[in-house]
């Protein structure tokens, strides 16, 4: 058995209104090419002009993760020639990045550990390229040039391909908490490329290392990790360490492995240096304190073991629910205002999760969430058809009652249809009549449910039980 070590490089992108060094908007999803200018095609004669809202956000990021903010920083040229950079240079922070130090806390065997990091700097990113298979021909994007990103440099801290999952996580979540990215990889806005080595137990030297590039999932994270730790131990058991060299592997989603894509040797000679366009960035403590006011203070370890407590929940469900800034704060809101917040947290892990995920609206608030389960509560809806108004309120979003009345679910109060639909339903189901006498409670179920499935949901609970009830005594 060899020791993992493993180190990540995360890029963010920033939730600004506009890009790095120009007034183009950062908006996803437009048509390619819609949101540029000459400045982030790179055209000559431009000049660039820092964007005053990304170094704030910047800040923010340090203040997260307890970095030190550093007074004075300064952006530099990283020298390249790639259809992905029009300008031939990426703006980039290099010797002096804006943060410096901090760390994110993951839990190993029971016990918390920190995960330090080396740094976080600022860059623009290049444009996106696009290779339609069977053509002869590349496509470029140039809208993303020149979002703003934080790139996040750990130390090789992390232990095992599990821990950098649960790393990613919580550095999403404080992320989004704080305010500073929306962190969708699936969107590109978070992306993540890992450094792993294996080594001697006992030995601090580390083992040659190699960079994964190309994961965009955590699940991916994962599975990429695990791979390159059995290559690599299968070539160190039988002997051929010399085999493991220090290069940069791609991993192939698809066929599950990684490839290698260059070694250090033909490394890249980025040619630095400090970009004489742009002025250095210095901070005043005032600066620093305004942009990382009402900062979150609580971390995902804490957010997670405070949900466990104060609501009741399991380790697995309140690690689901505060993997998410979204469905946290939803948590937060809607269980502060509830007696019983385990029910609360139920509806959202059951009905919500899988919608969230899914990728469908977010637009449930809080309260309206609370109106819903007084109402089921109060016996105003059958738990059938709160589900459907659940969906509608989360994928649309509305009024409990409006949507009620949109989809037809009014409760249905008329005795006297309940009661020709109940004698209607007794008088097709002998077997479950007689197992009720019998003393069954679920064939009592399933009659209710026969009730609801007839009247989509709509029977009144209380009053159709009485209903049955009374219906079995005749
Ligand atoms: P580079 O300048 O080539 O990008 P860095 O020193 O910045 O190299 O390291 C990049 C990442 O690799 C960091 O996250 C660091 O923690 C990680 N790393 C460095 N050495 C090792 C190693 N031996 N094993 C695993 N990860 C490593
Ligand atoms: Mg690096
Ligand atoms: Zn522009």
């Amino acid at each position: 058995m060899y020791d993992i070590v493993i180190g990540l490089e995360i890029h963010v992108e920033m939730k600004t209104k506009t890009k790095l060094f120009c007034g183009c908007s950062t908006e996803f999803g437009a048509a390619p090419n819609t949101q540029v200018c000459p400045v982030c095609l790179g055209l000559p004669g431009t000049l660039p002009q820092v964007n005053k809202e990304a170094i704030s956000l910047a800040i923010r990021a340090g203040g997260v993760f307890g970095s030190t903010i550093q007074p004075i920083s300064q952006f530099s040229r990283k020298n390249y020639m790639y259809p992905d950079l029009p300008k031939a240079y990426q703006i980039t922070q290099y010797q002096e990045p804006i943060c410096i130090g901090g760390g994110i806390e993951v839990m190993r065997e029971g016990e918390r550990v920190m995960i330090r990091l080396e740094r976080i700097h600022m860059e623009e990113d290049p444009g996106k390229l696009m290779h339609p298979e069977y053509e002869f021909f590349s496509l470029a994007d140039y809208n993303r040039s020149g979002i703003p990103l934080i790139e996040i440099v750990t130390k090789p801290d992390l232990r095992s391909p599990e821990e950098a999952v649960e790393f990613l996580k919580a550095l999403r979540t404080q992320l989004e908490f704080a305010g500073i990215s929306d962190c969708r990889m699936e969107q590109g806005s978070l992306r993540c490329d890992a450094n792993i080595s294996l080594k001697e137990p006992g030995t601090e030297i580390l083992g040659t290392r190699v960079e994964i590039k190309n994961i965009n999932s955590f699940r991916e994270v994962q599975k990429a990790l695990e791979k390159e730790v059995k290559r690599q131990s299968d070539l160190l058991r039988f002997g051929e360490g010399e085999k493991i060299v220090q290069e940069t592997r791609k991993w192939d989603t698809g066929k599950g492995r990684t490839i290698s894509m260059r070694s250090k040797e033909d490394a890249e000679d980025y040619r630095f240096f400090d970009d004489p366009d742009l002025p250095v960035i210095q901070l005043t403590q005032g600066q620093i304190e305004a942009a990382q006011a009402d900062l979150p203070t609580e971390t995902a370890i804490q957010r997670r073991e405070r949900f466990q407590m104060s609501y009741g929940l399991s380790e697995e469900e309140a690690t689901k629910l505060t993997e998410d800034a979204v469905l946290a704060r939803l948590m937060d809101q809607a269980g502060e205002g509830h007696s019983d917040p385990r029910k609360v947290a139920t509806w959202i892990l059951t009905e919500g999760l899988c919608l969230y995920r899914s990728g469908e609206g977010f637009r449930v608030d809080a309260s309206t969430l609370l109106v819903l389960l007084e109402t089921v509560e109060s016996g105003g809806l059958s738990h059938s058809a709160a589900k459907q108004v659940f969906e509608s309120l989360w994928k649309i979003g509305g009024t409990v009652d409006d949507t009620i009345q949109v989809l037809g679910l009014q409760q249905n109060s008329d005795q006297d249809e309940l009661t020709d639909l109940i004698a209607k339903i007794v008088a097709e189901n002998p077997q479950a009549i007689a197992e009720i006498r019998a003393g069954n409670g679920k064939a009592f179920g399933f009659l209710m449910g026969a009730v609801m499935k007839e009247t989509k949901g709509t029977a009144n609970p209380k009053i159709a039980k009485a209903l049955i009830e009374a219906e079995l005594k005749r």
